[in-house]
Parts: structure tokens; C-alpha cells; sequence
């Protein structure tokens, strides 16, 4: 298989789809600054996933829509926890995987079922730092 096509799994789809590599271009004709960026596409719903910096290595599943706002939302909750140095990246994600007892990686998540989990615990995370508490 040439580097420009990879199995990924699409959470619209449900199931493992032979996505393409495309680039921001395709995908936001506006977004000048995303012109040059490697995305992998779903070619049965068009879903979409960005890549690791500097690599063609996909962050994770291809998410829906829904699942791609709700990666946001979470992202928007968790980061600021390593980025404000509360606790190491490393540890965000321990906790994360230890509150839903299996290991987590936003770009991972499949459903939005896991997405609501995962959102209350990341809930739980910045709710014992801003209580002082250990989290
Ligand atoms: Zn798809």
C-alpha cells in the first residue's frame, strides 16, 4: 500500500475504512493555514482526522461530527490542567484512564457514550484542582 492510503477506523461508518491522505486544503479551501496539513479522509462520508505534528500519523479514529465536537470539548477541559502545569500531561492521562478504568486517548474515543464519560471524568479532574483538592 502506498503511504497515501491507510486503514483507520470511522466512527460514522463503523467500521474500518481505507482512508486517504488529503491535505487541509481539501478539506477547509478558507483556512490558508491549514493548507499544508496532512489529513487522513473517509471516503464513504468525507469524515475527517488530523495528524500528530510534523508526522502523517493519524491523532486517532476518524470521529463524526458529534465525536469531533465533544474531542473539542474535552480537550477544552483537560488542557489548560497540563498547560497551567496542575499536573504533568502524563498524569492527566493516567487520571483520565484510572477514573474510566480503561486507557485513554482523546483521539480514541469512538461513541459519544465514551465521549460522556470520558467528559465527566476530565469534569472530576479540573473540579478537585480548582477545589484545591488532590486530584
Ligand atoms: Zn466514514
Amino acid at each position: 500500500m502506498p503511504d497515501t492510503s491507510r486503514q483507520i477506523w470511522c466512527c460514522s461508518c463503523h467500521q474500518d475504512v481505507q482512508a486517504e491522505l488529503v491535505t487541509g486544503a481539501a478539506i477547509y479551501p478558507h483556512r490558508r493555514d491549514l493548507a499544508h496539513k496532512p489529513m487522513w479522509r473517509c471516503p464513504a462520508c468525507g469524515s475527517y482526522i488530523g495528524c500528530h505534528p510534523g508526522t502523517k500519523n493519524p491523532l486517532g479514529t476518524i470521529p463524526s461530527p458529534e465525536l469531533r465536537r465533544a474531542r473539542i470539548l474535552i480537550h477544552d477541559l483537560i488542557d489548560p490542567v497540563w498547560r497551567e502545569r496542575h499536573l504533568s500531561r502524563r498524569e492527566v492521562y493516567a487520571a483520565m484512564s484510572q477514573r474510566l478504568g480503561w486507557t485513554y486517548h482523546t483521539g480514541n474515543l469512538r461513541t459519544l457514550e465514551e465521549a460522556r464519560q470520558a467528559y465527566r471524568a476530565a469534569r472530576e479532574i479540573v473540579r478537585g484542582i480548582r477545589g484545591g483538592a488532590r486530584a
